[in-house]
């Protein structure tokens, strides 16, 4: 069954991981997708790899500074001359830093709040205009099991993501009027780049308790985000959906 048949969609940090696999999902679901990454290089092999299992999908790829108000501005019009709209925003790029507070940087700390909540605020925004106009439209934003329970270091990381939920539950308020949904999905610990960057304890201490066991799979977390972009999910919005095996750490 395809659920986004007819539907346009744009995923930010859609060259692997999550991203690349919410692509995948989507462009299998019928959506015609604009895939963001942060460098020409990594949106072309994710371009390549996508061609290769299916050369008439209808995917373009892009890599904008996601916090330029300009270059999203841009970069948006270009989606919707390649596609005719804009209906789903995926908002998925994001960036995590461990370091204990005594030695965070303010720097290092402004980089993940620029990435993490600023880019969301900046493509929702560009995103809503364009929806608003066409009558609706789907925004998804990634947040993370940290935005409920927090973690031990590298504070930039959940505080950005609990502004991350803050932030979905307020467009949801905002912008349900102009028949815009707003949810987010929450992953646990997901087998990515992300979790590969961190040390085989860490991810050994991660994963024992949780209740089913394993790590999530990049295409579990897109499942979820295939349902709520779909109209399967069409009275939700202001929901943060946890796909994390019930992980409470
Ligand atoms: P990943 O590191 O594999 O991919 C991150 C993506 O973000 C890449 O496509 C990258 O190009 C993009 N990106 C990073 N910095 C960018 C920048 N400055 N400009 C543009 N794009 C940029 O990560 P992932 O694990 O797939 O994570 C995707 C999302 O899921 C993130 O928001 C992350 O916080 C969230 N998340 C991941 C996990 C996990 O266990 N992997 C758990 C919870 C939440």
């Amino acid at each position: 069954m395809e659920l986004l048949k007819g539907k346009t969609a744009v995923v930010t940090g859609g060259t692997r991981g999550i991203g690349l696999a919410v692509v995948k999902k989507f462009l299998e679901n019928g959506a015609k997708v604009a895939l963001l990454g942060s460098r020409q290089e990594t949106v072309d092999k994710a371009m390549a790899a996508l061609k290769e299992e299916n050369p008439n999908y209808p995917v373009i790829g892009m890599c904008p500074s996601l916090s330029n108000p300009e270059q999203i501005h841009e970069t948006f019009q270009k989606v919707k001359e390649a596609f005719g709209s804009l209906d789903i925003l995926v908002n998925n790029a994001g960036v995590s830093a461990r370091e204990p507070l005594y030695d965070y940087k303010p720097e290092d700390f402004n980089r993940v709040m620029d990435i993490n909540v600023t880019s969301v605020f900046v493509c929702a925004r560009e995103a809503a205009r364009i929806m608003k106009e066409q009558g609706g439209g789907v925004i998804l934003n990634t947040s993370s099991m940290v935005s409920l329970y927090a973690q031990a270091s590298g504070c930039a990381y959940p505080t950005s993501k609990f502004a991350v939920n803050g932030f979905t539950k307020s467009l949801a308020r905002e912008l349900g009027k102009d028949h815009i949904r707003v949810n987010a999905v929450a992953p646990g610990v997901t087998r990515t780049d992300m979790v590969a960057a961190l040390p085989e304890d860490m991810v050994k201490r991660i994963t024992a308790p949780i209740p089913l066991g394993r790590m999530g799979e990049p295409e579990e977390v897109a499942d979820a985000f295939l349902f709520l972009a779909s109209d399967m999910a069409s009275y939700i919005t202001g929901e943060i959906l946890s796909v994390d095996g019930a992980a409470m750490t």
